[in-house]
């Protein structure tokens, strides 16, 4: 049976709820508490407007009788919440030919015409549903226009402008509450996160004459910088002989303080002007937040007729949080929980300005957040002699590969046409801090011809500027305007007190001082994963690596090991430096060796050269260590096993740097073994290592510890944690290659296909995005249940992209886990999204 219309004049003791009425119902009371002058207002439940929208009507003299005999009414939506939307807004209803005449009399006919012509356009549009066109602002007078618009109304409906409140009200309420029902409106809202059955109620309001005689008018006030955050009263108030619509428009309206651009409201309206700020201050201050007032002056007087949250930048979003918990409006829990933990990675880099112009030319995937411009090249050398003329520049491959290291370092941006958000070029872009884009196929990459084609069909050769937006995946023809990142002092307190609270550590993914040095600027509590590979490809390195693959004789490999043993060691003594006692996690070498090989002829030319070999041996052993799946290959512990010296002068550097560390506090470093699969292999590296620490120990005279982890990465490693776990002190999940091998997915190659697979909900994200909480999280819980097992005070952690996620963190601290890692432009991100969750149980 239909419930029975719930109509509920806005009192301060009536049964309101956001979740029954809507925010905007229950804000509105909110304000008629704090005893603002809010005009009458009627509020419609969520199951009232249902009902009205399949066709249950309310009486309308029920609504009517609430208000005084002849006024003119609006009729607004209330969500549950406001970012969901709604419907217009639909002012004056009311008006007939009888309040036409009236107000001509008070108001001027002008006026009152325009406002009839304007309540006529919107019914016959919005109500009647009758073609938008054939009521197009005329050029011609108020008064005619007026006529003709309800001629045309009559001509086409065939029935006179209805002229009875009470029908224009039903008809206006149907028409709403039915647009909410639509497919847009309801695809619109599930795409900011609305339930499928999100209710709308509806508030009918009575109008405040701003268009009436004395000093009236309409606009909107706020106490910050929607920009910036920081303390200013601003708005815009439009007299009556401009109307409401210059507000939205924005021209020949009057600001609010003193302002350049004209006089304002203050200078005008002193009374009014003070009298709102006052309703603007208490309405922070009692409902919490920062709010926009929208308000109407009638012949001198004020009336409050909404309070709306105000609009904030990302930036914006963390002052106005951190100044209301310092000025007592809020708890500092509440400051951290009112921060969107992805909207700070904006805040590190630099962005396209939000109001800047932005001609795409095509799209991929957002791999690592920031904005840069420059003129596109298409080789690593490009991108270093272009650099070192001091001209930014964007690297443009098909996709990246170790080789192409120094070129990414020296570019200010890069994008690739294949790859996914744990391929080469987007783990080293996160990594560096460097905007990426990856996965652009719908742009033509003739890397020969040092041209991309835009699926438009421009084209954009070598040395063209485009800007690359890697918050949004967006490559934009040209240079808009950018701006710079936001590290102020409001978001190092909030983070800071994020660290009060939160109980998960959080560590960077580091590989060389410069990481670091971010991961340390960004206060992260150690590093979680150093790719030690990372720190082979500079050039002097990269030779003396080739030789040692190049080794005849395990005498010549240990000859080449010795030369690249200083530079390890100076590597690991300037991270124990830089990270002064936090904990450095040291993964041993993962790649296949072949990755350190040139790829093509004159690659091999050169080292043929550099060598002194002859060039049909370098391209023989280049063929014999080409692999057809090198990703299952010959990499991580495999090589290990196989050619045990590599490790061995790696476990060699650490515990010299270890012996040597003067850093204040005892460094303890924890090596780490990448794709294990069986206990065996842990048992053999781990005797080498020993070893190794035995004698550095002798030969140095200094005691030290380390402790030795296993990187589980592999689906065997984590159904086999148990036994692995006795060997080692920590197991960290390698979540990019678990989920490869889970999944059986390439991480480079997966991004052809992935939009596809999202569109059409074969998975609900890219696994390699977000944690696949199902599959590859079950794994996870399965091996720290299993390792646990084994060894109780094992610690715990997730080391691959996924570690710095939200949703990853919620994972891993649900789990038990110790810490995640992730690359150092995410540890802000990350030390926030922990805080939020060890916080919220206190708030809700
Ligand atoms: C991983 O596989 O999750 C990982 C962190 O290692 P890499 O990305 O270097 O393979
Ligand atoms: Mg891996």
């Amino acid at each position: 049976m239909p419930q029975a219309p719930s109509i509920t004049l806005v009192t301060p003791t009536a049964p309101i709820a956001t979740a029954t009425h809507g925010g905007r119902a229950k804000c509105l009371q909110r304000l008629v508490r704090l005893e603002l002058p809010v005009p009458t207002t009627v509020a419609l439940s969520f199951d009232t407007v249902l009902g009205i929208a399949n066709g249950v009507m309310p009486d309308p003299s029920v609504i009517l009788s609430q208000f005084e005999p002849g006024a003119l009414l609006c009729v607004r939506p209330s969500s549950e919440d406001p970012d969901w939307g709604g419907p217009g807004a639909i002012l004056n209803v009311g008006m007939t030919e009888e309040k036409h005449a009236q107000l001509a009399e008070t108001f001027g006919a002008e006026t009152a015409a325009r406002m009839y012509l304007r309540f006529v356009q919107t019914y016959a549009v919005h109500v009647a549903r009758l073609d938008p066109d054939m009521f197009e602002d005329a050029e011609s007078p108020p008064a005619e226009a007026l006529y003709d618009a309800l001629r045309a109304y009559e001509d086409e409906y065939e029935e006179p402008f209805p002229q009875d409140p009470g029908t224009q009200l039903i008809g206006v309420l149907r028409s709403m509450a039915r647009a909410w029902q639509g497919t847009t409106a309801r695809l619109l809202r599930q795409a900011k996160g609305a339930p499928a059955d999100a209710g709308l109620g509806l508030i009918v309001q009575h109008m405040a004459q701003s268009a009436g005689p004395g000093d009236s008018g309409a606009g909107v006030m706020q106490l910050v910088n929607s920009d910036t955050g920081l303390p200013q009263i601003t708005g815009r108030y439009a007299g009556r002989a401009q109307g409401r619509e210059a507000l939205n428009a924005g021209a020949d309206v009057l600001y609010l303080e003193k302002d350049p651009r004209g006089p304002s409201l203050a200078e005008q309206l002193p009374d009014a002007f003070d009298a709102l700020k006052r309703y603007s201050v208490l309405m922070r201050q009692r409902l919490r937040e920062e709010m926009q007032c929208e308000f109407a002056i009638e012949n001198g007087r004020v009336a409050i007729l909404d309070g709306v949250r105000v609009q904030r930048s990302n930036r914006a979003a963390v002052r106005i949080a951190v100044q209301l918990a310092e000025d007592g409006v809020i708890a500092r829990e509440e400051a951290i929980c009112r921060v969107e933990p992805r909207a700070l990675s904006e805040l590190l880099h630099r962005q396209v300005a939000p109001n800047a112009p932005r001609d795409v030319l095509g799209r991929g995937v957002a791999a690592s957040p920031g904005a840069a411009s420059g003129v596109i090249v298409f080789t690593a050398a490009a991108a270093q002699a272009r650099a070192a003329q001091g001209e930014p520049c964007i690297l443009v491959r098909r996709e990246t590969s170790p080789e192409d290291i120094r070129g990414m370092h020296a570019a200010s941006a890069v994008l690739t046409e294949r790859g996914g958000m744990s391929s080469h070029a987007a783990v080293i872009g996160r990594g560096l801090g460097l905007p990426c884009v990856v996965g652009a196929s719908s742009i033509r990459f003739q890397t020969r011809r040092r041209q991309l084609i835009a699926p438009d069909g421009r084209v954009i050769r070598e040395g063209d500027t485009v800007t690359l937006d890697g918050s949004t995946g967006d490559v934009l023809a040209g240079a808009p305007r950018l701006i710079e990142p936001a590290l102020d002092d409001a978001f190092q307190t909030l983070l800071g007190w994020a660290d009060d609270v939160r109980d998960v550590a959080v560590r960077a993914n580091a590989d060389t001082p410069e990481d670091a040095k971010t991961a340390r600027a960004f206060k992260a509590d150690g590093i979680g994963l150093c790719r030690t590979e990372h720190m082979f490809f500079e050039d002097d390195r990269l030779t003396v690596m080739r030789e040692m693959i190049f080794a005849g004789s395990s005498e010549d490999r240990r000859a080449s090991l010795e030369r690249l043993l200083p530079m390890q060691r100076e590597d690991f003594t300037r991270l124990f430096k830089i990270m002064a006692g936090k904990p450095v996690c040291i993964r041993l070498l993962d790649p296949p060796l072949h990755e350190f090989l040139p790829s093509d002829r004159a690659g091999h030319q050169a080292l043929a050269e550099a060598l002194d070999l002859p060039l049909s041996d370098i391209t023989r052993r280049v063929e014999a260590l080409t692999e057809y799946n090198p990703m299952l290959g010959m990499r991580g512990v495999r090589l290990g096993i196989a050619v045990p010296e590599i490790y061995e002068m790696q476990a060699r550097a650490i515990f010299e740097a270890t012996a040597a560390a003067n850093v204040g506090a005892a460094v303890v470093p924890e090596i780490m073994i990448p794709l294990v699969t069986a206990k065996r292999e842990v048992e053999l590296v781990k005797t080498r290592i020993d070893a190794v620490a035995a004698e550095v120990r002798t030969r140095m005279g200094v005691d030290f510890d380390y402790s030795l982890g296993v990187m589980v990465e592999t689906p065997r490693a984590a159904l086999r944690a148990e036994e692995i776990a006795q060997h080692c002190a920590f197991l960290s999940f390698g979540t990019n290659d678990l989920t490869q091998m889970t999944y059986g997915l390439s991480r480079d190659d997966a991004g052809r296909f992935m939009s596809a697979y999202v569109q059409q909900g074969v998975f609900p994200e890219d696994p390699f995005h977000t944690l696949d909480r199902d599959g590859v999280g079950e794994l996870l819980t399965m091996a720290a249940e299993r390792g646990r097992r084994a060894a109780p005070d094992i610690t715990l952690s997730i080391c691959g992209e996924h570690g710095g996620s939200p949703e990853s963190i919620a994972f891993a601290r649900d789990a038990g886990f110790h810490y995640v890692s992730c690359s150092p432009f995410r540890v802000p991100v990350a030390r926030l999204a922990a805080a939020q969750l060890a916080v919220t149980p206190n708030i809700r």
